[in-house]
């Protein structure tokens, strides 16, 4: 694929750092907003599936930047709660971006309930929106299950309480995390449909 300059279009700077570690060894020159000299207007997140939320911040900042532009929406989904946070996963607790209150919120609703009723998946859904208008858009998945407590430092959101195996997300290293993460998975697919639609 011909390199071509990517807009990251997310202000979550933990989350741009995800997006930038991964996409970049797939072959993609991506900036930020601020990397190209540009502010872009935070998206209300209407939508009510992340496919619909992902699209709705691509268009918002190709359209006001004129650059192909890449989002992500993301989020954890909990069996035993029916599928929330769902799209609600960052403003949870109730303030938008507060991991600690959504966390501390998440194990006492989870409270009491043994490890087989603890399943949850993360969900990422990337859309990559064209100045032409075009839209490439994917999803990945990730299976985990929720924690009783917090384990480990890194990473951010959800992660030090969302188990793979025996550990959390946040005793992954950065590489562990993307290989298997919904981010990392949803961003290889991209990639994948993007090498098709530029082969057209
Ligand atoms: P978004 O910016 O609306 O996509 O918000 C996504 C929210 O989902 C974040 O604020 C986190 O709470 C959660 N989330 C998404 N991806 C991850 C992840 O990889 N690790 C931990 N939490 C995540």
């Amino acid at each position: 694929m011909t390199p071509q300059t990517m807009l990251l279009a997310s202000h979550n700077a933990k989350k741009l750092v995800e997006l930038q570690r991964i996409l970049t060894p797939l072959g993609f020159t991506v900036v930020t907003d601020r990397e190209a000299g540009l502010s872009l207007t935070d998206v209300e997140e209407t939508g009510v599936t992340f496919a619909e939320n992902a699209l709705l911040k691509a268009k918002a900042g190709c359209a006001e930047s004129g650059m192909i532009c890449v989002a992500d929406d993301s989020g954890l989904c909990v069996d035993a709660l029916d599928g929330a946070p769902g799209v609600y996963s960052a403003r949870f607790a109730g303030e938008h971006g507060n991991d600690d209150k959504n966390i501390d919120k998440l194990l006492d609703l989870l409270r009491g309930l043994p490890p087989e009723k603890r399943t949850a998946r993360f969900v990422s859904a990337v859309c990559c929106v064209f100045p032409n208008g075009d839209v490439v858009t994917a999803e990945g998945v990730c299976e985990g299950v929720i924690a009783t407590e917090r384990h480990g430092s890194g990473g951010f959101g959800y992660d030090p309480v969302f188990m793979v195996g025996d550990r959390s997300f946040a005793e992954f290293t950065p590489a562990e995390k993307d290989a298997v993460s919904h981010r990392g998975r949803a961003l290889a697919a991209l990639r994948d449909k993007l090498l098709a639609y530029s082969s057209r």
